[in-house]
């Protein structure tokens, strides 16, 4: 998949609409399609890695900023008591979309113990 046709580097470059979260020169924050629980969105770099097992040490800077924005976003998001984090990576973990991302799934209630895909 090639940043061309990636669905994600479209949201980032605008060619495909989203309910934006958060931007800035790095990231990108949007709401997900489908939400698997009250508050669900994602958190992607702008520059595409196609997942996190091809993540490389210059993406280090990236990732991290991802991470620490999770509290914050989820927060603002209307998750104020704890939120989970899921990054689906390649075909065992099932990744639909091949431009890293991290899932913010979150809410005023408990989630199931874990969240998976009925199929
Ligand atoms: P994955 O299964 O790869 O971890 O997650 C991909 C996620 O992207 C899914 O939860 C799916 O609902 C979401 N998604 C797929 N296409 C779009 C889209 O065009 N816009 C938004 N906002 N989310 C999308
Ligand atoms: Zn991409």
């Amino acid at each position: 998949m090639s940043e061309q046709d990636c669905i994600f580097c479209k949201i980032v470059r605008g060619e495909i609409p989203s309910r934006k979260v958060y931007e800035d020169d790095q990231i990108l924050a949007f709401h997900d399609i489908n939400p698997a629980a009250p508050v669900h969105f994602m958190i992607i770099p702008k520059k595409h890695i196609a997942s996190l097992g091809e993540a490389e040490e210059e993406d280090r800077d990236v990732l991290g900023r991802i991470m620490v924005m999770t509290g914050r976003l989820a927060r603002e998001q209307g998750s104020t008591d704890g939120f989970r984090t899921v990054v689906n990576t390649g075909r065992v973990g099932r990744q639909d979309v091949y431009h890293l991302h991290v899932h913010i799934l979150g809410g005023d209630k408990p989630l199931p113990g874990m969240i998976h895909k009925s199929k």
